[in-house]
């Protein structure tokens, strides 16, 4: 059994001096602006409103931090999530794109209590240049990298399975390290999660 306790938002960030401090092990979050990033904090969070679900893509140019705790199996966690900001937004100017990508690589190349980053990708569309582009980057920075495919709900239950595939398959991972998700009918909410801690423990642990 896995039980959200709390979830609280901390705090924004646009630079390091503004990171929270408590070294809580912490879990990022990244995906191109509207693949469902937001739906997946507060579907995983059990919450409907603590990220904004919105329909402006590129709004969100700072980095977002929230606690969650967690009851699993009677084993009880506060985990830190980050909502990085998203990419593949048509309309950002250079600069604006040069300044995303300073601030993304300064906080995953520095924050050492960061376990994993979630790369999320739209299970429907399939990985986009821009997700293949993040996910070669992510493999040069030090976080274990989960590939969670959402929409999930959008395919017929035939095509699913295929569609997670070919997630793994463009993205050059092997097809296990792939889970699909829906905000929609909550479909790998504990897969993720389990997975998710796994890592942390497997980190405390060292
Ligand atoms: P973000 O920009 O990545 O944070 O994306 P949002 O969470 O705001 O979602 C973008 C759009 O996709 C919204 O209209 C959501 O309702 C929709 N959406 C998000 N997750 C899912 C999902 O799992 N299934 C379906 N069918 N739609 C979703």
């Amino acid at each position: 059994m896995l039980k959200i306790t709390d979830a609280v938002f901390v705090t924004t960030a646009t630079k390091a001096s503004q990171w929270p401090r408590e070294p809580l092990p912490e879990i990022a979050f990244v995906g191109r602006s509207n693949v469902g990033k937001s739906s997946m904090i507060n579907t995983l969070a059990n919450r409907n409103k603590l990220v904004r679900v919105s329909n402006t893509p590129g709004r969100t140019r700072t980095l977002n931090f929230f606690d969650v705790s967690i009851d699993s199996h009677g084993k009880k966690r506060t985990v830190r999530l980050c909502d990085l900001p998203g990419y593949g937004f048509a309309k950002v100017s250079k600069a604006e794109r040069e300044q995303w990508h300073e601030m993304i690589s300064e906080y995953l190349s520095q924050r050492r209590q960061l376990s994993a980053v979630v790369s999320i990708v739209d299970a429907e569309v399939g990985p986009t240049g821009d997700d293949v582009s993040m996910l070669d980057f992510l493999q040069g920075t030090p976080p274990k990298i989960l590939v969670v495919a959402t929409k999930l709900d959008r395919l017929s239950k035939a095509k699913q399975k295929p569609a997670l595939h070919k997630v793994a398959a463009v993205l050059e991972v092997p097809g296990e390290a792939v889970v699909g998700f829906s905000a929609v009918d909550r479909t790998g909410v504990n897969d993720v999660w389990n997975r998710l801690l796994a890592t942390v423990d497997a980190r405390g642990a060292r």
